[in-house]
């Protein structure tokens, strides 16, 4: 997203102009490039309409007319879309020759830019990996620098990834206003980024100076602007004359002189901000380029020009791709300053203008894409498993690949800096969406698939394409109720017989875990069983949500990896013999009558407790609101409450400033929310559920917001206490509301939190004052986790998706959970942005209240299992049984296949096939490639990837902490015989043997560190993960996935 060129006055200083040796000119480096947002305001299809597709065609032409020009690539969902729908043979042919002559070079690499703020890692891996597996495949090409010019704020796990990936150089530009002008005056633009405290790898970084990544478009010597002589792209249909708006004056005998003298002029502004004399001058902005003849002809002679008087001007100007103004860099053998793991959150880009409004803007996308994340996950994990151990089997491995394909490509799109964001427009957002849940519901029936169809049809047999299959319910989990899933109707029959329903959970994780899942169900009795036949403890109660419905928790014991059939015999009568009656707890609720917040009076009197084996929570009956929490292991106390506040913000531009899709503007201090608080209370075996409906005014009928809190009980079952579960409910809300759920406690925490940067670290956030905008410049990013503590105690919270959170006082930790706007803003109103979000949305957060230490071991691995819970699938419509009543026999099944198990610090971040075939051996594939062998390879299925990562910093924890070691072949014995294992870059591209990325010289030494980095791991393979490491791996087995 850019602020339309032309309403960005870019004013010519004329200052003094600094180069660091007077002697020498100026070398400006003008890279041609095109901002390609995928998605914001217009869908994929339209840009590609507009002018996407013609950036492409048109930019290979021009190249190929002259020898000097060069283009830099970004986005490869635009350029993948046209490489596969647009280009001739003729296109692809010149691509080639541009791509080998180094003229038209990929930047980047990725699906898209994705955001940094609100992303998560897992996402981060998988949009580069899909986007970086398509350019080596099919050019041999690696992306060595990036180009995050325009997500909003920067987070340190940025450099991080990657330098895992073979960057030589990282470029970023919305950094704070503030800072970047300090920055620039103080020539330190430039530096090294060390983005973890654990791990030791570094990138040299370059921000962008204060014009950005677009071109100044002022000239002095015309009403109209400069340097974007294709004008400005327009929708729905490009002009049939190709005249476009606001085409720039052409460069003429009249006008070169002024031209030229205006672009040294800002060339040489520029130097005086950087230490070498080298300029970075990026030549386009939004959507340009889709004209490139006319681009190029008018640049071509002011370059011309500007080099015959390079003595006069002190400048010299050339084409240059992003790598070459790297190189020179790089070149010039300097010493830089380095940069700690402190990211470039939140952003403000102007006194008045913070863009802390995005971490929660458009809820339900930032659920949905994060749902869509974790299912991709389980079921590449599953068809792994699958196709190694059934290359038989009847799932065709094409059907399967095609599906998961299109899930990686939703789930990458959606990462972009306007997608996941919510900073797009509705009908944009609305594309994200349905994107996701079409591939999502195409993955479902891949599950199904794996899981149902017998494993040992022979081969004679067909192959199973997804014709014809009708046993599988449409809805494959409770948690995906929220967008157009239904997870109601789950039974039909009406009868008075006993029925009988299997349901398959699945547990994507590589750590055994015991928990609890819920089945929404419509008949009020239930017993379970697992496929041993065994009762397993469950408990059903009406539901919190619907009066027609029940939720029936499942206590679910699974190995890594391991999936278990559970057995669920309703009935609309109860149980009376308690012999056949299961471990099914009936619980019912207790309700609290409705008190108004006026009538306060005293409060605290009357407590009433809820225990479990970790907590003993307290409950106001004076007025229906949390008192305190005790941790049981310490005994410990901590006065805790929490509710629902709003900010009220303002819609009118004239009166202020506004909040938007992406900046948050407060008129003031938050607000109570509600007026009155209801309270029901469902103690039970497996849980105790606490139910909380707040009224906006006292005499409303219907609630507003509402939270249910499930307090895990499950004595004597392994399911962890310590989690406190908590849904919310809000929405619609009224317009220019923004609100939070705000936990005030006795903490003295003096309004220090820790965030994380997309899961792979926390970030300490202490407050702090501004002259201006104060509040809404203290709210940061909350991808999976936040905390706050004080010397003794410390509270957690993990999320499923992103939010806003900020601590305004001490003991308070408040999350911005939903947001509805509407302002009168002219740029709002015309690309339909002001974010008048009416949908009701139901996040989930988990809490954690204990010790210090105790919680640093626990927090990182429930923030994943939070992610990852298990994938639960009714696999059959209810049937009668042949007895009426409660039946004697037990079910049986099979016993479930053997558990891939990680030690408790290590997570198993990958375990996919790819699909892309290329040789690991370099040389082997370019020649492949130059000997014309490229044209659509069939995927390969017998190469695995697998990415395993440490969750701990170094230090956090006495144990954990430590390197681990692991034997492949042992861990992956579950999967099949490992015959071989070669570690390969973050995104796979690179055998790290042969990967050698620029080392850029620091004034602080780098502290060697023994990490390996030999290519094929020998056997036993045996390999050592280190805090915060992330290792990457193609792993071959002695059984093959393909089908012979
Ligand atoms: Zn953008």
């Amino acid at each position: 997203m850019k602020m339309s060129f032309l309403s960005v006055i870019c004013y010519f200083l004329c200052c003094a102009y600094a180069s660091t040796d007077e002697n020498k000119p100026v070398q400006a480096f003008v890279i041609p490039h095109s901002h390609m947002d995928v998605g914001w305001v217009y869908t994929i299809q339209e840009s590609m309409h507009a002018y996407a597709a013609n950036v492409y065609t048109s930019v290979t032409e021009e190249l190929s007319k002259g020898k000097h020009r060069k283009f830099i690539v970004v986005e490869q969902e635009f350029f993948r879309l046209w490489w596969n729908n647009v280009a001739s043979d003729s296109h692809k042919k010149k691509v080639r020759q541009l791509v080998k002559e180094g003229r038209l070079e990929f930047i980047l690499g990725g699906q898209v830019m994705h955001d940094e703020a609100v992303t998560d890692l897992d996402d981060q891996i998988l949009q580069l990996s899909e986007g970086h597996g398509f350019l080596y495949e099919t050019f041999g090409v690696r992306p060595r620098f990036s180009w995050h010019v325009d997500p909003f704020g920067a987070s340190a796990t940025t450099p991080v990834l990657f330098a895992l990936a073979g960057f030589n150089a990282h470029l970023i530009s919305r950094i704070d206003y503030d800072q970047k002008d300090d920055m620039q005056q103080n020539k330190k633009l430039q530096f090294v980024w060390r983005g973890s405290a654990s791990l030791k790898e570094q990138l040299f970084t370059h921000i962008m100076d204060q014009f950005s990544y677009c071109t100044p478009a002022h000239l002095p010597f015309s009403n109209s602007s400069g340097f974007y002589w294709n004008g400005v792209a327009l929708f729905p249909d490009p002009p049939k004359s190709g005249v476009y708006p606001n085409m720039s004056l052409p460069v003429t005998k009249a006008t070169v002189d002024a031209y030229a003298r205006t672009m040294v002029e800002n060339i040489k502004q520029r130097a005086a901000w950087f230490r070498t004399r080298h300029v970075l001058w990026p030549w386009g902005c939004d959507k340009q380029f889709y004209n490139s003849s006319v681009q190029f002809n008018n640049m071509d002679p002011l370059m011309n020009y500007i080099n015959k008087k390079s003595k006069e001007f002190g400048v010299t100007v050339q084409y240059a791709t992003l790598g070459e103004y790297f190189q020179a860099i790089h070149q010039s053998d300097l010493i830089w300053k380095v940069r700690g793991s402190q990211d470039f959150l939140p952003y403000s880009s102007a006194s008045q203008q913070a863009w802390t409004g995005f971490y929660a803007s458009r809820n339900v996308l930032k659920g949905v894409a994060r749902r869509a994340s974790s299912q991709l996950h389980a079921a590449e994990t599953l068809f792994t498993r699958y196709c190694l151990n059934y290359p038989d089997g009847p799932v065709a491995k094409d059907w399967a690949l095609t599906k998961l394909r299109a899930l990686r490509w939703a789930v990458s799109e959606v990462q972009h800096h306007d997608g996941i964001t919510g900073t797009e427009s509705p009908r944009v957002s609305e594309m994200y969406m349905q994107h996701l849940t079409q591939a999502m519901m195409s993955v479902d029936e891949l599950l199904a698939a794996i899981i149902l169809l017998p494993h040992n049809l022979d081969s004679k047999g067909s192959n199973y394409h997804g014709k014809g299959f009708v046993a599988l319910s449409s809805d494959v989990s409770t948690a995906q109720q929220e967008y157009q899933y239904d997870a109601n109707g789950l039974l039909f029959a009406g009868a008075h017989q006993t029925l009988e329903q299997h349901v398959i959970v699945y547990n994507p994780l590589a750590w055994n875990v015991t928990t609890v899942v819920n089945v929404t169900v419509t008949l009020p009795f239930a017993r379970v069983y697992d496929d041993a036949g065994q009762a397993v403890p469950a408990q059903i109660q009406k539901s919190a949500l619907s009066n027609m419905t029940y939720d029936l928790f499942i206590v679910v014991d699974l190995g890594g990896l391991q999936h278990r059939k559970y057995s669920i015999k309703f009935s609309e009568k109860p149980c009376l013999r308690s012999s056949k009656c299961g471990e099914t707890f009936e619980a019912k609720s207790v309700s609290f009558e409705r008190l108004s917040v006026q009538d306060w009076k005293k409060t605290g009197r009357r407590l009433l407790p809820v225990l479990s084996e970790c907590y003993k929570l307290m409950f106001d009956q004076d007025t229906n609101l949390l008192h305190s929490i005790t941790y049981l292991q310490d005994k410990r106390n901590v006065e805790m409450t929490q509710d629902f506040w709003e900010y009220q913000s303002n819609g009118d531009v004239r009166a202020g400033p506004v909040s938007d899709n992406y900046i948050f503007s407060a008129n003031g201090s938050a607000v109570r929310a509600y007026e009155a608080v209801r309270m029901e209370i469902v103690p039970g075996d497996v849980l105790s559920e606490i139910r909380q409906y707040f009224y906006r005014n006292e005499s409303d009928d219907d609630y507003a917001f509402s939270v249910v809190t499930r307090v895990p009980r499950c004595f004597g079952t392994n399911v962890g206490c310590q989690r406190l579960e908590q849904t919310y409910s809000l929405g619609p809300l009224s317009v220019n509301t923004e609100v939070v759920f705000r936990t005030s406690s006795s903490l003295r925490s003096e309004r220090t939190l820790y965030t994380d940067n997309n899961g792979y670290q926390m970030m300490k956030r202490t407050h702090s004052e501004f002259t201006n905008n104060t509040l809404a410049r203290n709210f940061f990013p909350m991808v999976r986790a936040a905390y706050m503590e004080d010397e003794l105690s410390r509270l957690v919270l993990v999320s499923e998706r992103a939010h806003g959170v900020s601590s305004q006082a001490s003991g308070q930790l408040e999350v911005m959970l939903h947001r509805r706007l509407w302002n009168n803003l002219p740029w709002n109103l015309g690309y339909n942005l002001t974010l008048n979000d009416s949908s009701v949305v139901r996040p989930t957060l988990w809490m954690m209240l204990g010790a210090k230490g105790a919680t640093s071991q626990l927090y990182q691995r429930a923030a994943i299992e939070l992610q990852h819970t298990p994938v639960v699938m009714p696999i059959d419509r209810p049937r009668e049984e042949d007895g009426k009543g409660w039946s004697e026999t037990k079910p049986r099944g099979s016993p479930p296949p053997r558990a891939l198990v990680l030690p408790p610090n290590l997570h198993l971040l990958s375990l996919s096939i790819p699909g892309w075939n290329y040789s690991s051996r370099h040389d082997v594939h370019l020649a492949r490639i130059r000997s014309g062998q490229h044209r659509q390879p069939e995927p390969d299925y017998d190469r695995v990837l697998l990415r395993i990562m440490h969750i701990f910093e170094e230090g956090e924890d006495h144990d954990l902490s430590k390197p681990v070691t692991i034997n492949l072949k042992d861990v992956l014995q579950a999967v099949g015989e490992v015959s071989a294992v070669e570690e390969r870059s973050l995104t796979g591209t690179w055998d790290v043997a042969s990967m050698q990325r620029w080392t850029w010289k620091t004034a602080e030494e780098m502290p060697i560190k023994n990490v390996s980095s030999i290519g094929v791991i020998e056997e036993p393979f045996s390999v050592t993960i280190l805090p915060k490491q992330i290792r990457t791996f193609f792993v071959y087995f002695k059984s093959s996935c393909r089908r012979l």
